[in-house]
C-alpha cells in the first residue's frame, strides 16, 4: 500500500478538499507589518464583561462537568424562548441541540440528511465551509450563483432551475456571508413555495440574524409549512462577540435533532459547560450590550459604503452581517489580482470574492468589524491604490 508518500494514506475525500483561499491571504498578511486587515469575519469587540463574569463565577462554583448531550436544559429553554420571539416554537427537551458553534451544527445537519450522491443546493457566494462540508458528508454541492443585480438574493427561478431528482436540501444563509445580503419575507415565501413543491429540506444558517440593519430578519422556519422541513442553525459567535467560546445550536423537528444527537453524543459528547453558562447569560441579559455592538457595525457599514462611493468602488448596499462586497470588475483586474496587489502595495487585506464560489469573481469581501480609524485609513489606502493604477 505504501508508496512512501503519506498523502497516499489520506482519505481521498479529505485529500481532494482544495486549500482555503482565505488562508493564503492570511498567511501572506501575517508576514507583513502595518497591515490593516478587513479580512477576518470576526467581531473586533471582546465578549461583554457580564458574560465573561458569569463564566468566571460558574468556574468558581466548580461547574466543570459534562452536561447532557443536548446541552443545559436551562439554556435550551432560553433558546426556545428566543426562537418563539422569531415566530417559531420548539420543544426545548426534544427539538434543540446545543453544539460547538454553528460549525458543528452545520456538519451534523449535513451528515444527518445527506446520503451518498444527494445534491445540496448552495446559493453562492457562500460561507467557505459549505461546499467542503457537503462533499465530506458524501453529498454533491450544486451551486447557484446569485448576482449583484438581484442584490445577491436567491430567486425562486434560479432555485427551480437547478433542482433535479437528486436534490435533497437547500442551504440558506441570510444575512449572508460574504455579501451582506438579506432576504425579505416576500422573497423567502417564494423560495418556500419551491421548497414545498419539490419536497426539499432546508438548512438555514441564521448566525447573523441579529445583525440586520435594513428591515426585519425573517426566520425561515417561521414561514408557513417550513418548520417541519427546516434545520435552523444559529449561535453566539457574531451577535455577542463570542467566537472563541465555540457555541451554537440547531433547532428542528425532533426526528432531525434525535439523529443529529446520535453523531454529536459520540463525536463531541456535549458543548463546553463554561460556554453554555456564558451563552445563557448572553440570552438572559445580553440584549443591550449586543444592540450597542450592532449600532457600531451599522455606523461602520454606512462609513464604508460612503467611502467606497467616494473612491469609485461600486458597492451593493449590504443589509446585514458585517461585510461589504464591492465590485472591482471595472478595474480589469481579477479579484485575486486586486486583493494581492492591494495587500502588497498598500497593506490592506481583503478577500477575493471568488473564494466564496460562483458569483463572487468580480468582487472583494471587506469586513467592517474593525475600528473606525482602521476603516478610514483602509479606504484612504484603497483610494490611493485605485487612483495610482488609474483603475476607477
Ligand atoms: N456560518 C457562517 C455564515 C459564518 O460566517 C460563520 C463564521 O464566520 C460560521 C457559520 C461559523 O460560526 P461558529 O463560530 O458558530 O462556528
Amino acid at each position: 500500500m505504501s508508496t512512501g508518500k503519506w498523502t497516499d494514506y489520506i482519505n481521498p475525500a479529505v485529500r481532494n478538499i482544495p486549500p482555503s483561499g482565505i488562508r493564503r491571504f492570511f498567511d501572506l498578511a501575517a508576514e507583513m507589518e502595518g497591515v490593516i486587515s478587513l479580512g477576518v469575519g470576526e467581531p473586533d469587540f471582546v465578549t461583554p464583561w457580564h458574560i465573561r463574569e458569569s463564566c468566571i463565577y460558574s468556574l468558581h462554583r466548580g461547574r466543570t462537568s459534562y452536561t447532557s448531550n443536548h446541552g443545559l436544559l436551562e439554556l435550551r429553554e432560553e433558546i426556545a424562548g428566543y426562537l418563539a420571539g422569531q415566530g417559531v416554537r420548539y420543544d426545548p427537551r426534544k427539538e434543540i441541540l446545543v453544539t460547538v458553534g454553528v460549525s458543528e451544527a452545520l456538519d451534523l445537519a449535513l451528515r444527518t440528511v445527506v446520503s451518498p450522491g444527494d445534491e445540496v443546493i448552495i446559493p453562492t457566494p457562500c460561507y467557505v465551509s459549505y461546499i467542503p462540508c457537503t462533499s465530506l458528508a458524501g453529498g454533491v454541492p450544486v451551486t447557484v450563483a446569485t448576482s449583484m443585480e438581484d442584490r445577491f438574493r436567491l430567486t425562486a427561478d434560479k432555485l427551480e432551475a437547478v433542482i433535479t431528482p437528486r436534490s435533497k436540501a437547500l442551504l440558506l444563509c441570510f444575512p449572508n456571508n460574504p455579501t451582506g445580503a438579506v432576504m425579505d419575507r416576500e422573497s423567502l415565501l417564494q423560495i418556500a413555495e419551491v421548497v414545498q413543491k419539490h419536497d426539499l429540506l432546508v438548512i438555514s444558517d441564521e448566525i447573523y440574524d441579529r445583525l440586520t440593519y435594513t428591515g426585519q430578519h425573517t426566520c425561515f422556519a417561521s414561514l408557513p409549512g417550513m418548520r417541519e422541513r427546516t434545520i435552523l442553525l444559529n449561535g453566539f459567535s457574531k451577535a455577542y462577540a463570542m467566537t472563541g467560546w465555540r457555541l451554537g445550536y440547531a433547532a428542528a423537528h425532533e426526528d432531525f435533532i434525535a439523529a443529529m444527537t446520535k453523531i454529536h453524543q459520540y463525536t463531541m459528547l456535549c458543548a463546553p459547560i463554561t460556554a453554555q453558562v456564558a451563552a445563557l447569560e448572553a440570552l438572559q441579559n445580553g440584549k443591550s450590550a449586543m444592540e450597542k455592538m450592532v449600532a457600531h457595525y451599522n455606523r461602520r457599514r454606512r462609513l464604508v459604503l460612503q467611502g467606497f462611493k467616494e473612491i469609485g468602488l461600486p458597492c451593493f448596499e449590504p443589509g446585514g452581517a458585517f461585510y461589504a462586497f464591492p465590485y472591482i470588475g471595472h478595474t480589469g483586474l481579477t479579484a485575486s489580482e486586486f486583493a494581492e496587489n492591494l495587500l502588497l502595495e498598500e497593506k490592506v487585506a481583503v478577500i477575493p470574492g471568488d473564494v466564496f464560489g460562483p458569483g463572487g469573481e468580480h468582487c472583494i469581501r471587506c469586513s467592517y468589524a474593525s475600528s473606525v480609524e482602521d476603516l478610514t485609513e483602509a479606504i484612504n489606502r484603497m483610494g490611493r491604490f485605485i487612483k495610482r493604477k488609474g483603475l476607477s
